[in-house]
Parts: structure tokens; C-alpha cells; sequence
């Protein structure tokens, strides 16, 4: 019997945030700029913003968590207390894994999941933690299908599984590799990804016949591919997962855009009985278009074997957006967006993605451009232009083409 997961996006600010509830996401996870996983990001919710988080998500009957899952030092017990009591009216669970988030979480009467950085990988670990009061498991990264449609199936509490993004070589950050070579630790979510570098071999020794250097091929031997499960939606709806969790808080809003609806168009697919593998491969495709890694199954078909490993850590997106500029204007009677090349220049047929924090992601075609009362077939860096354009967007929002990647 199938479930019908609850597809959990990622938001690290508020335009991904809003690209996910106009996508269709059934809830959203963010984080505060302390205490979590992606601490490090440029893009992070604040005590300031989260207000307004709360009210968009509740608008939509969506569901927000706060992710808190760091270690938890000593020192730092009043700030995780502190934020819980924060944020609690404004979330509907919090993600954790440290005990004393858990206490904190208990003491707040928070609803908590258990994050994946607790590596929960079987049911009776899985039951466990729900006498403790969780009210949700994710479970570990590296659990293949077969362990994942065990635990859901004998363990009394949902189960929230990973289904798109990045994997981390070293159980979801236990790796010392950033904190040794930068002073950053990925158990304390500022991972700067050395596993995803190039390295070469130094021969320390001097003199004749010493001091060679050897590059390391692949160079990114270390990195793990993405994530992909869209081939194998059924199969995660029939392991019966309550959540689909998408990976991805560092990532842009249109990413986010893209994979939330890709998911939510392959879970609803399977429910109608029309999962083919033409709409995978055209899920897929779609999801190509944004930033990612080469994908693959993950590790829900066993332990990986070399090919689990990227030879590059290039962007492999189908599509890049370049800055054109900033919107000036919108008419809303009139369905007219003015735009300010700043950047790339327009022309008709171009495809355009517009994005702002109340806004979202909104992708439009240049259908028509104009500037005064002339009409335009190009439009160079400099000037500004009207198109039409049938979706709300605002002023400053940040206008780009989309061009295919070379
Ligand atoms: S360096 Fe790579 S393997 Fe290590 S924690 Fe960071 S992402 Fe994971």
C-alpha cells in the first residue's frame, strides 16, 4: 500500500521559502543562523524573519520546522533553550539530535523529530526514541530500501527519509577533513567541503629525484554524487516513508522550486497510476536543469561502489541564469512587469526567472518588449523595458535569463 508522503522542502531564505509554498510543498525546514546543520550559509533564517515565515507557511496550512541538530556544548545549553522558547509559536516541531535539545524540546512542550545526524538506522532504536517523546525519525542517509521499509513498517512512529540532494561521504558529517584543514567543523554545520576538492600528492623529501607531485584522478575521489530518487518514487511510497525530505537549504530558490514540484508531480503520478518511466525521465531532466551534482540512487540499493563517486564537482545543471537586472515596476491591472537591464541583455523569446522574498520564483517568456511606445526586438544593458508578465512580482525583485549551460 502506498503512503502518501508529506514532500518536506528546504528554504534558506525567505524567496526559497516562497518558492516552496507556491510549488506545492507540504512543509518546509529552515534554520536560525546558530545551532544547525548549515550554520555556515550565506543563507539562513533570523529571530526577525521567522515571524514572517510562520505566517506564509500557516497561510497555506503548510508546516515549518526549525532544525537545531549541532552538538550541543556546554556553554551553549542557554542559547539552544533560549532559541527553542523563541521560536516555539512559530513552528510546528523542531529538528534535533543532541539530548539536551531534546530536553529542551520537552520541557517547551515542542513536538521534536529526530534529525539524521542522530543515525537512527533500525526500528528498535526507532521506537525507542519515540517513548522519549519524538514525534518523527529521520532516519539515516545510509539505510537502503530494504532497512527503510522494515523500520517504517515495524516501528510505531513516522518515518522521514531523504529522497534528492547531496550525500556526505562521511555519515551526514562525521569527518574531521574540514575542521582539519580550515578550522571548521562539520559536526558543527560549517563543513566547507574538502571531499570535494582536487588534491595533488607532495613528496616532501628534497633534493634529486624528490619532490614530486601527483594529481589525484578523479580529483574529487572523496564526493559523493547527489541524490535522485524520482526513478524509484514508488518503491519509497510503498516502504511507507511519512516524509519525503529534500536536501538543499544552501541551495537556490529555483532549485527548490524545481525538485518540490518534480516530487510532488512523481508522488501524485503513483497515486493516480501514472508513474511511467517517460515522466521520470522528464522529472529528471527538469530537475538537471538546476544545481546538482551527477545524480544517483544514493544508498538505498546497497553500499556504494566507485561509481557512487563524482569525477567532477562541476555544476552539472542543464541551464544557468545569468543577471539581467531589477524590476522597476509592476502593473497589476495591466499584467506589466518594467524591468532595468542591468546585465545580460533581452530579447524576444528569452526565458526570464524573476525572484524576491515575497515574490518566490516567478519564470516567464519575453512574449513581447517595449520601451516608451516603441516596440523592441532587443533590449541592451542600460535601458529598461516593459513585458508582460500575468504573476504578481515586486519592486527590486531580481530578474534573470535562463540560458543553456556550455
Ligand atoms: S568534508 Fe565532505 S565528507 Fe567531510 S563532512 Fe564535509 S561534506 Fe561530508
Amino acid at each position: 500500500m502506498h503512503t502518501h508522503p508529506e514532500i518536506l522542502a528546504p528554504a534558506g531564505d525567505m524567496t526559497a521559502l516562497q518558492a516552496a509554498l507556491d510549488a506545492g510543498a507540504d512543509a518546509i525546514y529552515i534554520g536560525l543562523d546558530t545551532l544547525n546543520m548549515r550554520q555556515g550559509a550565506t543563507r539562513n533564517f533570523t529571530r526577525a524573519t521567522l515571524p514572517d515565515a510562520s505566517i506564509r507557511c500557516r497561510e497555506r496550512a503548510v508546516h515549518l520546522y526549525l532544525t537545531l541538530n549541532t552538538i550541543i556544548y556546554e556553554h551553549e545549553i542557554p542559547a539552544c533553550q533560549n532559541l527553542l522558547a523563541f521560536a516555539k509559536p512559530y513552528i510546528d516541531a523542531a529538528i534535533v539530535s543532541d539530548w539536551a535539545a531534546i530536553a529542551a524540546c520537552k520541557a517547551h512542550h515542542i513536538p521534536f523529530h529526530i534529525s539524521t545526524q542522530m543515525s537512527c538506522s533500525n526500528s528498535i532504536t526507532a521506537t525507542f526514541l519515540k517513548q522519549q517523546g519524538a514525534s518523527r525519525i529521520v532516519l539515516a542517509r545510509e539505510c537502503t530500501l530494504e532497512e527503510v521499509t522494515q523500520i517504517s513498517h515495524q516501528a510505531d512512529i513516522p518515518i522521514e527519509a531523504f529522497v534528492h540532494g547531496a550525500i556526505c561521504l562521511a555519515v551526514s558529517g562525521r569527518c574531521l577533513l574540514s575542521h582539519e584543514a580550515y578550522g571548521y567543523s562539520a559536526s558543527r554545520g560549517e563543513c566547507r567541503q574538502p571531499c570535494r576538492r582536487e588534491f595533488f600528492i607532495q613528496e616532501r623529501r628534497e633534493g634529486d629525484n624528490a619532490d614530486a607531485a601527483f594529481r589525484v584522478e578523479p580529483h574529487t575521489l572523496l564526493s559523493a554524487k547527489d541524490l535522485c530518487s524520482l526513478p524509484f518514487v514508488d518503491k519509497l511510497m510503498h516502504a511507507g516513508i511519512a516524509a519525503f525530505k529534500i536536501e538543499g537549504r544552501a541551495r537556490n530558490p529555483e532549485y527548490v522550486k524545481t525538485v518540490v514540484t518534480a516530487y510532488k508531480t512523481a508522488v501524485a503520478a503513483v497515486r493516480s497510476g501514472t508513474f511511467t518511466p517517460q515522466l521520470v525521465a522528464q522529472l529528471t531532466a527538469a530537475c538537471a536543469e538546476v544545481y546538482h551534482r551527477p545524480f544517483s540512487p544514493g544508498l538505498y540499493y546497497g553500499r556504494p561502489g566507485s561509481d557512487q563517486f563524482a569525477d567532477t564537482d562541476l555544476n552539472q545543471a542543464t541551464s544557468r541564469k545569468h543577471h539581467v537586472g531589477i524590476v522597476l515596476n509592476y502593473y497589476q491591472q495591466a499584467h506589466i512587469v518594467q524591468i532595468q537591464i542591468q546585465g545580460h541583455p533581452l530579447a524576444i523569446g528569452d526565458n526570464l526567472s524573476i525572484h524576491g522574498p515575497t515574490t518566490g520564483v516567478v519564470e516567464i517568456t519575453v512574449t513581447n518588449m517595449r520601451h516608451d511606445e516603441n516596440s523592441l526586438n532587443h533590449a541592451p544593458k542600460g535601458t529598461w523595458v516593459t513585458i508582460p508578465c500575468k504573476h504578481h512580482v515586486r519592486l527590486h525583485d531580481k530578474v534573470y535569463i535562463i540560458l543553456p549551460a556550455t
